[in-house]
């Protein structure tokens, strides 16, 4: 059991401010509840835009931020079955309530009524956070703690990759080289993918890529994104994945006729004009992917069998109190996977 003590967390504030507060030990409440001494809590796109003015992504104020940690269980509570103290553990972060018209027809990332640690319930920025336990996933210490700091971020990545599945050789295009479009090409190539092409505006994302397995990386601001593509795939690719959210009219172009297409970043205000024929006439699929609670299993596997290695995409590292700092370096695109830790300081 970890001493009674108060911790200091960031916690957000509205207005795009983050605060470090003091607060006392979080405890458990509930039956189910577990509390965890967080190892590393990954930073994300997401809290960009809960920290955005005006918000991009709604939060609960006052909560601690933080939904892509891994930790320890410290301490379960009386209705715990299936972690023990010791244990470490990722965490499916959003709770959904099994009771909505979606729970119910099995489809919980689509739930009405879920709620997020980190966003709405206090995360893992925080060196000590309680969560219930039906969001905890056992996770071998065989597993280096970098890589498997990134289960959450691939179990978004497995929404796409597990309903458009790569076949052996095919190719795949990834438009956006952030960590997400990276994962998609990590997981696709684990799973038998062909040629990897990757396209971004940033330099510095695109050398990442290429140190990360692409075959081929296109800079769309500078090189005809298409030509390109055509010539290195003979058709068009067989999978495209928009890991940016408005780049839909592209996608449809670099397809091969026939070709699967998953649309997986989020910008609700982008509006792209889409071609519909292309569609039609091309025999094209498009498949939307949003997260999914049923990819954790999944991803743990993966993780343990040493298939892929993501902690290659961390390119910083910073204590919870200085995570400001980490978002303007994210902010101004400096950065690739940055995880904050804590150090025995602040615990
Ligand atoms: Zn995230
Ligand atoms: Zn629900």
């Amino acid at each position: 059991m970890a001493p009674i003590q108060n911790i200091m967390v960031p916690v957000f504030m509205g207005e795009g401010r983050l605060e470090m507060q003091e607060r006392p030990m979080p405890q458990i409440k509930n039956p189910d509840d577990v509390l965890l001494r967080v190892e590393a809590c990954g930073l994300c796109g997401t809290d960009l835009n809960i920290l955005a003015v005006p918000p991009a992504h709604k939060a609960e104020v006052g909560t601690v931020l933080g939904h892509e940690f891994i930790g320890t269980v410290e301490a379960v509570g009386a209705g715990g079955k299936y972690v023990r103290e010791g244990d470490r553990v990722v965490i499916a972060p959003r709770l959904h309530c099994n009771q909505c018209r979606y729970c119910r027809r099995g489809l919980a990332n689509q739930c009405e009524d879920y709620k997020t640690l980190g966003i709405h319930l206090d995360g893992g920025l925080a060196p000590y956070v309680v969560a219930p336990e039906r969001a905890l996933y056992k996770i071998s210490r065989d597993v280096a703690l970098d890589d498997a700091v990134f289960a959450e971020v691939l179990s978004c990545v497995f929404g796409g990759t597990t309903r458009v599945q790569v076949n052996a050789g095919e190719s795949v295009v990834i438009l956006g080289a952030g960590p997400v479009g990276l994962l998609f090409g990590m997981v696709y190539r684990a799973s038998g993918a062909g040629k990897i092409i990757v396209t971004d505006v940033a330099p510095f994302r695109l050398a990442v890529a290429k140190q990360n397995g692409a075959d081929v990386v296109i800079n769309s601001r500078e090189q005809d994104v298409e030509a390109i593509v055509k010539e290195e795939s003979a058709l068009g690719a067989d999978i495209v994945v928009d890991a940016v959210g408005s780049l839909l009219p592209q996608a449809l172009k670099l397809a091969r006729r026939g070709g699967r297409i998953v649309s997986f970043g989020l910008q609700p205000h982008a509006l792209p004009p889409v071609s519909q024929y292309l569609i039609s006439r091309y025999e094209l699929t498009v498949q939307g992917a949003f997260g999914g609670a049923n990819h954790f299993p999944g991803v743990v596997q993966m993780l343990e069998s040493g298939m892929i290695h993501p902690s290659t995409l961390i390119t910083h590292r910073v204590a919870a109190a200085n995570a400001h700092e980490a978002f303007n370096a994210m902010r101004a695109g400096e950065t690739m996977k940055v995880i904050v830790t804590h150090d025995e300081q602040s615990r």
